[in-house]
């Protein structure tokens, strides 16, 4: 089975828009404001097509965009503005931000119940610990997602998540623990990581590095997710997993283009629309 992202996350986003009206109607009008410094052109990028999902599902977007010169001082400042603006449900800072400004005091000045992304100390601790109800980053959700449609339980399974970074590696190891896998978690320093591979249910690749898991080192019935996103000399764009020889041996497997990438959009109009809820309560 291939599970298709992009057919996923229409889904998704039909159920956001579906809120959206609910809300509307209590006279509440969800907003995401997003912050962008500099003019890092895959940044522009990626912020495009944020305010174009918000626009599509009829959630409000607003861009502050301020040059690369722009001092930490001023950031904060703009921070500090949007926390205490009530029509501001959601706030997103693009990363990377440029070389002067310290990226974790911004992500943390965000008010976690402004969120967007769950990369806040505060959501981080409560994805740890299973506090119910707070913003969790997009692409681990969107993962979560994706499986529940492919209607592959985690429970007793061994997952196992290739990548321990805090935006995707650990959040999503924290989400299949949650719902009750035996989760290992490989990185750079893993020993033998095709043996890893190979005694896994669910292997979840968030890497960087094109095509590094083979194929061959997937174990029979084994459910495949691949978070990355390698763009090759030739303008191709692969995964993390050797996909075709990843296929024949895998139950079912997430492409790239059209897997996680598009999950990791509309999970994004989930954490908004869920924190204008939240707000309105
Ligand atoms: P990071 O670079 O932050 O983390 C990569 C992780 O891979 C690190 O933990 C690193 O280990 C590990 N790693 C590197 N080399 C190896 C190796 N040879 N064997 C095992 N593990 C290794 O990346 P991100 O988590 O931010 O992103 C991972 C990938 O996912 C990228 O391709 C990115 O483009 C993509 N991505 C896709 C998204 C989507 O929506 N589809 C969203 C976010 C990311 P160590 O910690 O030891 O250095």
């Amino acid at each position: 089975m291939i599970i298709d992202g992009k057919q996923i996350a229409a889904k998704v986003r039909g159920e956001v828009a579906q809120g959206v009206k609910d809300l509307l109607a209590k006279g509440i009008q969800p907003g995401l404001t997003v912050v962008r410094v500099g003019e890092d052109p895959a940044s522009a990028i990626y912020v495009r097509g944020k305010r174009k999902d918000c626009e599509e599902v009829g959630i409000r977007s607003d861009e502050h965009h301020l040059p690369a010169t722009t001092t930490q001082a001023e950031l904060m400042a703009l921070v500090a503005k949007l926390n205490a603006d009530p029509k501001v449900h959601g706030i997103l800072v693009q990363l990377p931000l440029p070389k002067q400004l310290d990226e974790r005091q911004v992500l943390d000045a965000i008010d976690p119940r402004k969120d967007a992304d769950g990369f806040h100390p505060f959501n981080v601790g409560a994805l740890s610990i299973g506090i119910p109800g707070t913003p969790r980053p997009c692409t681990p959700a969107g993962v979560m997602r994706m499986l529940d449609e492919a209607k592959v339980d985690p429970k007793g399974k061994r997952a196992l998540v290739v990548g321990r970074s805090n935006i995707v590696g650990k959040p999503m190891a924290a989400m299949l623990l949650e719902r009750h896998a035996t989760v290992s978690i490989a990185h750079s320093r893993t020993a033998d990581l095709a043996a890893e591979v190979g005694r896994a249910d669910i292997v979840v690749a968030a890497i960087g590095k094109a095509e590094l898991v083979k194929g061959a080192w997937i174990k029979d019935g084994a459910v495949v997710v691949d978070v990355g996103m390698n763009r090759l000399d030739d303008g191709r764009l692969v995964g993390d997993v050797e996909y075709s020889a990843a296929a024949k041996r895998a139950s079912a497997i997430t492409p790239v283009p059209g897997g996680v990438g598009p999950m990791t959009r509309a999970m994004l109009l989930v954490n908004t629309i869920e924190l204008a809820r939240r707000a309105a309560r």
